[in-house]
């Protein structure tokens, strides 16, 4: 090793010495290097020996190390370096047009390159209204003649940066080489260099401020190990890699956009594994794949995989297939658009993390991933170049077979609304509109099989649409599965995740004539005041969703704001439930004008009906009335760091900050310690580990919960406050018993996979009554779980405002003694100590921000969870 690391830093020099210079015998003395060193070398590489020898560059185009001034490999690029270098090669290269196609939270650009011969460029649309046909499959279309196209998106997840690092090898290859013109008339690349910027830097950013020029590959070293929350997710620690479906972040919303005008034949999808792992692309696990994605879809994969393993054989790189990874959850790159007549597919390659990592096969260098990352890019173009018509012919079959089921279906629409709250209807209906799926608005409020779909807060989904597939994808609840193993959740039933009414239609129940087509962009609820200024009091009804963040804002003004426990009806007839805001204008100095246009201004901030309301004098109880309580206004602290589950903490951020606009403290475990707790009434304990908190961390949290304070804890959080005494929460000891003796050792890993709850949909009973049920209509509640953490119910039966049913699974997979576990378990529970509560959820009600439904009980919990009275808590 000692030798080889010699050789290593004398190249060094020497490559430092000879920059930019361009001589045969540099090339062949340093491919000899290269063979030498091989897998196992810190292999440092400047952009010819990457490239394939079979190839000649336009001299014209800008090499990476031209323009960043290093080799690719030597360093991480930062993102402001990417956008840099492909700035510069689509000025120079007549091949590349480059495009913003969206900005992430911290502002960086996300650059789509589209790459193609340059006659093509004045016939792109054209070429897209082609493409729309594949879809549109009644018009004739050119297939013979229709170039492809195929998206490249890199480092989704930006702590796997041989994705991100390779895009500009590859960008500068179908740009600069010359043997690929000809190929070029017949293909569009679409190049998205980083998917995920702001995780992409700040990963880049550890590595590369961490990094020795003496490196060694230590696991141990700090380069290798990022600081919480690493660099995997975007701003709000958030894994995009899950949000193609949803669409609940920039990045996304801007990618899918692009997707959906282009309607790409392949979808490349570029990321890192463990270490001690070698390279993997797909087909992946073939029982894994989602039963709404052809067959063919798999073999189209496979053909696609042949050209894969000839690049890596030619390189001596070790690769696998099937035996991991999946296609079942679509709202993944690799998956989404196997529902949508393309093909994805997924890249795995170990990871160096930093710049040189030991593993079981010996260093592992940064440049070495790159290598495998680029070699595969070169692989997909021979694939996508030689299957051209095939794909095209694929993708137009894939939308008439889905006609054909369409028409089939027994069904011919999905209905869905909710009466009491249209803003969660509108942001269902958006995340639809997003995928390219058309959707019809009511002309009148109908009742269907019991059930009222107001106009202005519903919405229709034809079957018989090209997007018939995804919509299934979407809106079908399963609970039958060939396999019981997956990558990701099992369910996302969209619907369900937003709490909404809803049901398939049949023909007979459908009259098309009531409907129109919703044309162009859907508008966000608008909000006013109902009534005069000057009026007795105001008031609001929590049902609907941004009722919180109307709330905040008017405590943040100084108002007079009380909850009421009640329910209320004006003399007019208006009723307010349970949870309904009463809004005076209190200590304010404001004239009766100013405060009626503050009140105004927060309706159509919030798109919520604010009314007037003339007397008192209301019927259930009066305004005066002791069941309206003074709410203080949530100041809220969210633990973060160490042993806390960033994804979970980053959906509290998110929810606060960008949905409900009230300012949050992040506050580190460490920094917890030392810091002034009674600056906050609000602690959020995401699921996580508290262990490092200590005594101490205990005593302190437990004294401010006595004197008042509200903590809302999850998952792990729970059982850390039992075992502190802070919380009386109890769980079931779960364990199996095993009658059978002897089990097939082969087979352990399957056994224990098939226990795990990667994430499904239950059916749970909701305490409407109950401040942290305020807001919902329904008894009936779905709730989103993963994991084996069961709640036992509490012997106070007050304290159990939300109960799993007697049969909770609605969608997914559940192992079936966990399934048993579940009944009748906890699902929500309340516990007190002093004059504060502790209020823990066993499920995640914020998962991945698409879960709407659940997001109320959360908000409960943080604006009326001082509200409760201790005598019914555990
Ligand atoms: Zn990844």
């Amino acid at each position: 090793m000692r030798i080889k690391l010699f050789i290593y830093n004398s190249y060094l020099r020497f490559a430092e010495k000879t920059k930019n210079i361009k001589m045969d015998s540099i090339k062949i003395l340093w491919a000899a290097l290269l063979i030498f060193l091989s897998y196992t070398a810190p292999a440092q590489v400047d952009t010819d020996s990457y490239l394939p020898k079979d190839f000649t560059y336009n001299p014209a185009i800008p090499t990476p190390a031209s323009v960043l001034g290093f080799q690719l490999g030597e360093w991480h690029v930062s993102h402001d370096q990417v956008v840099m270098y492909m700035k510069a090669l689509a000025a120079a290269s007549d091949r590349v047009q480059i495009e913003e196609y969206a900005r992430s939270y911290e502002q960086r650009p996300l650059l789509l390159l589209t790459i193609t011969a340059p006659g093509n460029f004045p016939k792109i649309e054209q070429i897209k209204a082609q493409r729309e046909n594949l879809r549109n499959t009644q018009a004739a279309t050119p297939i013979e003649s229709m170039p492809i196209v195929m998206y490249m998106g890199h480092s989704v997840h930006g702590n796997e940066p041989s994705g991100v690092n390779a895009s500009l090898l590859s960008a500068y290859h179908f740009a600069a080489a010359n043997e690929i013109a000809g190929d070029l008339e017949n293909m569009i690349i679409l190049l998205d260099p980083a998917i995920n910027p702001d995780g992409i830097n700040r990963f880049a950013s550890w590595v590369n401020s961490h990094k020795s020029y003496q490196m060694n590959g230590d696991p141990n070293n700090r380069e290798l190990n990022e600081a919480w929350p690493r660099g995997r997710t975007n701003h709000y620690w958030f894994d995009l890699n899950r949000d193609w479906l949803p669409v609940q972040h920039p990045e996304s919303r801007g990618r899918i956009d692009k997707i959906q005008e282009w309607k790409p034949n392949i979808v490349l999808d570029f990321h890192e594994m463990g270490t001690n792992s070698t390279f993997f692309f797909q087909p992946g696990v073939p029982s894994r794949n989602h039963p709404l994605t052809p067959k063919k879809n798999f073999e189209l994969t496979e053909k696609i995989a042949t050209y894969h393993a000839k690049h890596l054989d030619k390189i001596g790189s070790l690769y696998y297939t099937q035996e991991d990874y999946d296609d079942f959850y679509y709202g993944k790159g690799s998956t989404y658009p196997d529902v949508q007549g393309a093909v994805g597919i997924l890249f795995e390659q170990a990871s160096s993390r930093g710049h040189l990592h030991e593993s079981q096969f010996g260093l592992l260098s940064f440049p070495f991933t790159i290598k495998n990352q680029f070699t595969t890019a070169l692989s997909s173009f021979e694939a996508a170049r030689d299957m051209r018509v095939e794909m095209n012919q694929y993708m137009q079959d894939f939308y008439k077979e889905a006609l054909t089921e369409a028409n089939a279906d027994p069904n011919n629409a999905y209905i869905f609304g909710s009466k009491d709250d249209a803003a969660r209807v509108f942001h269902l209906a958006d995340i639809i509109q997003q995928h390219d799926i058309q959707l019809f608005t009511l002309k009148q409020d109908v009742t269907l099989n019991g059930v009222e779909f107001e106009a202005e807060k519903s919405y229709i989904l034809p079957l018989n649409q090209p997007q018939y597939r995804l919509i299934k994808g979407m809106f079908e609840t399963r609970t039958e599965f060939q396999d019981s193993l997956f990558y990701d959740v099992s369910a996302w039933t969209l619907p369900m995740a937003f709490n909404m009414d809803y049901m398939a239609l049949n023909s007979k129940i459908l009259n098309l004539a009531d409907v129109e087509e919703v044309d162009g962009p859907l508008i966000k609820p608008k909000g006013t005041v109902v009534g005069p200024e000057g009026a007795y009091s105001y008031a609001f009804v929590w049902n609907e969703y941004y009722a919180p963040k109307a709330t905040y804002e008017l405590m943040d003004k100084g108002y007079l704001v009380r909850v009421s426990h009640q329910p209320f009806q004006t003399e007019s007839g208006l009723q307010f439930g349970r949870g309904s805001i009463v809004v005076v204008k209190g200590h304010s100095d404001d004239s009766d004008q100013e405060f009626y246009q503050t009140l105004q201004e927060v309706a159509i901030n919030s798109g919520i009906t604010i009314h007037a309301l003339t007397s008192g004098y209301t019927s259930g109880v009066n305004l005066g009335s002791p069941s309206m309580q003074v709410l203080e206004k949530p100041k809220i602290a969210l633990l973060v760091e160490g042993g806390v589950n960033s994804h979970e903490a980053g959906e509290m951020w998110h929810l606060l900050d960008q949905r409900f606009e009230m300012p949050i403290t992040l506050l580190a475990l460490e920094q917890m310690k030392g810091a002034t707790l009674e600056r906050y009434n609000v602690l959020l304990m995401p699921n996580g580990n508290y262990n490092q908190l200590g005594k101490l961390g205990a005593e302190k949290i437990k004294d401010w919960v006595r004197q008042g304070g509200t903590v809302l804890a999850r998952g792990g959080a729970m059982s850390w406050l039992a075992s502190n005494d802070i919380a009386d929460f109890k769980f079931k000891e779960v364990s199996e018993e095993d009658t059978v003796v002897q089990k097939n050792y082969a087979s352990f890993s399957r056994d224990m996979g098939s226990k795990v709850t990667g994430g499904a949909i239950f059916n749970v009973r909701l305490d409407v009554t109950h401040p942290i049920g305020y807001g919902y209509s329904k008894t009936e509640l779905l709730s989103f779980r993963s994991g084996n953490q069961f709640l036992e119910v509490s012997d106070n039966p007050y304290a159990n405002p939300m109960l799993y049913t007697d049969t909770p699974l609605a969608s997914g997979y559940i192992y079936p003694y966990n399934a048993e576990q579940l009944r009748n378990s906890g699902a929500i529970q309340v516990s007190s100590i002093g004059s504060g509560k502790i209020i823990g959820y066993a499920d995640n009600p914020n998962f991945r921000a698409f879960w709407f439904g659940t997001n109320k009980l959360f908000m409960n919990g943080i604006f009326f969870g001082q509200t409760i009275a201790g005598d019914t808590a555990r």
